[in-house]
């Protein structure tokens, strides 16, 4: 069922082949810590299945990206996170740093430096919500 891509850094983490620390992990989703976080919590929830970037999902992956964006919460919860103060987002093509898709859960916010919080901008050309990426799944369907 999953597809994973050899040479995708985040398919190794998945399969356990890439060293990483996960705090969740279902059929189809994993979550783990970002290297290189930019506050005090910085989170990526992956589909197991590998799939590009946000702009690549399909109307079948409706589905699959529902369960990533609901593991937010499950995140919030279990690391204790303010929701009123967690920034979430993709990256948009061409600015994704890894090719595999990836949902940042970032908390809090104050935390962020400027330069940061630029990088991860709500609704810029380079950084889009959850809700933005779902809109654009209904509307090519
Ligand atoms: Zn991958
Ligand atoms: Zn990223």
């Amino acid at each position: 069922m999953e597809t994973r891509l050899e040479n995708c850094l985040f398919c190794k983490i998945i399969d356990n082949k890439e060293p990483s620390e996960k705090i969740y992990e279902d059929d189809y989703v994993t979550c783990i810590k970002d290297i290189n976080p930019v506050s005090t919590h910085h989170y990526l929830i992956l589909p197991n299945k590998h799939i590009r970037n946000a702009k690549e999902l399909k109307i079948e992956d409706a589905e699959l990206y529902d369960k990533i964006v609901s593991i937010v919460d499950t995140i919030i919860e279990r690391q204790g996170l303010d929701p009123g103060n967690t920034r979430t987002g993709f990256h948009w093509p061409p600015f994704n740093t890894v090719n595999h898709l990836h949902l940042h859960v970032i908390s809090p916010v104050e935390n962020m430096s400027a330069l940061r919080r630029f990088m991860f901008k709500p609704n810029s050309y380079w950084f889009v919500s959850t809700d933005y990426v779902k809109s654009l799944l209904h509307s090519c369907s």
